[in-house]
């Protein structure tokens, strides 16, 4: 009897979700793309690809691959230039370089909403659904069910929904699926400056990633989010991450006055980190947010029906940059297995089994990461951390 074409259900158009819907479409699987957003979120930020990025090339198609460069805040920005910059890990109570961790093979930054922009032309997404459960049938089939009341079915499942995934809700009893939250204050946030001062906080920084620790147990981060006029600085947006211990009452309920907040823990620090706080204007917004992450668990795939990738799999902080880069090695290694089952060289149980068996291996980079978050807010055994012993690249290579 002829075997019925895989029909892939991809929940989440983030970059695993993208990355996965491109490969299948490459290699004619047939999929659908479904996302709960109809705007693009108000979060965004930069991520740092470097050893995923040659998985990333190899999902696009040509067209996408020579339109990478509109994924970055810089659009103008070389990846020999960014790899030469590579990434800059600061003392931050004297400003001196700490680790210059270069790239030579190649790393690209990319701005979240860019990419998801940029990269999902061309793919079968819709948006506005809301995945709400899962139903499995019995000829094999698994049905998405979505919050507007429709839904889809097809063989296989994907929840590449980030860190809250509902998928893994699905998956898993809620106790096991939820995320823990680190005991950090954590503000994330950006702002523009004017056109002097934007010009020297471009030329002092690091293009792509401009870190450090303070002796007062702190992390601080700069990075640039956009340049949309190459030739105006005062249209550049940069933004902040730092983090510290949670230290009072305000830090543990995150109270509004978060800039006030920032500021009380702003003396000692070296430029330039302490001259942007020091210029951020007074109404700058900064939004409430916490550090979650979640280790994998073995998840049951119902025999070869549904799985996860991305933050949905394993999510992590961004201490040592590595949370985007796995995401596309799941997506990589996800179009792999179903390629296999596609052509009958496996079962889709067999293909599930031995991709979930990576992923889940993968997500040990959750606790390295927790240890490098731990470790920016230690400053004096700051050199032991596994940035310093195995810089951004992939834990087991
Ligand atoms: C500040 C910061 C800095 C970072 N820096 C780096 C870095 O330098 N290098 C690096 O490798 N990684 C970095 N990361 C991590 C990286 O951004 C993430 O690991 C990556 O974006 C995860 O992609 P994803 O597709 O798994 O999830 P997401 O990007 O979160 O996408 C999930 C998608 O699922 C959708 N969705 C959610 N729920 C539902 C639902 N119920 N139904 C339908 N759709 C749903 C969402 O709308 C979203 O579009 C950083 C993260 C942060 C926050």
């Amino acid at each position: 009897m002829a075997r019925k074409p895989l029909h892939v259900i991809v929940v989440g158009a983030g970059l695993a979700g993208i990355a996965i819907a491109h490969g299948l479409k490459k290699h004619n699987i047939s999929y659908v793309l479904f996302d709960r957003e109809t705007t693009p979120r108000d979060r965004n930020w930069g991520i740092t690809l470097s050893w995923a990025l040659p998985l990333l090339e190899s999902l696009l198609p040509a067209e996408l691959v020579s339109q990478l460069h509109l994924c970055q805040p810089d659009t103008s920005l070389s990846v020999a230039a960014a790899s030469e910059q590579g990434v800059l890990v600061r003392d931050g109570l004297t400003g001196a370089v700490k680790i210059r961790m270069k790239y030579p093979s190649g790393v690209r930054r990319m701005q979240i909403q860019k990419t998801k922009r940029v990269l999902s032309a061309g793919l079968n997404v819709h948006y506005g659904k809301k995945l709400e459960s899962l139903s499995y049938g019995d000829d094999g089939s698994v049905t998405a069910h979505f919050a507007d009341g429709t839904s889809e079915t097809g063989s296989v499942v994907i929840g590449a929904d980030g860190g809250a995934s509902k998928v893994r809700r699905c998956l898993l009893n809620e106790e096991d699926a939820a995320q823990e939250v680190l005991p950090y204050a954590f503000m994330n946030f950006s702002f523009s400056l004017p056109a002097d001062k934007a010009r020297w906080l471009d030329a002092e920084m690091n293009p792509s990633v401009d870190v450090a620790p303070h002796p007062k147990g702190m992390y601080m981060g700069l990075f640039l989010l956009d340049k949309p006029d190459l030739d105006r600085p005062e249209t550049w947006v940069f933004y902040v991450l730092v983090t510290w211990p949670i230290a009072s009452k305000e830090d543990e309920e995150n109270t509004d006055n978060r800039l006030e907040r920032l500021r009380a823990h702003i003396d000692g620090w070296a430029d330039p980190y302490k001259s942007v706080v020091d210029w951020l204007p007074d109404d700058v917004v900064i939004g409430a947010d916490q550090l979650r992450i979640w280790h994998p668990k073995k998840w049951d795939n119902r025999g070869g029906r549904a799985t996860l990738a991305g933050d949905a799999a394993h999510s992590m902080t961004f201490h040592r940059g590595q949370g985007g880069n796995l995401a596309i090695k799941d997506a990589y290694e996800f179009v792999q297995q179903m390629v296999e089952a596609e052509e009958g060289k496996k079962s889709l149980k067999e293909a599930l089994d031995s991709y979930d068996e990576g992923v889940v291996a993968r997500g040990q980079e959750v606790e390295i990461s927790k240890q490098q978050a731990a470790a920016f807010h230690d400053y004096d055994n700051f050199d032991n951390s596994p940035v310093f012993k195995m810089g951004i690249k992939p834990a087991g290579s």
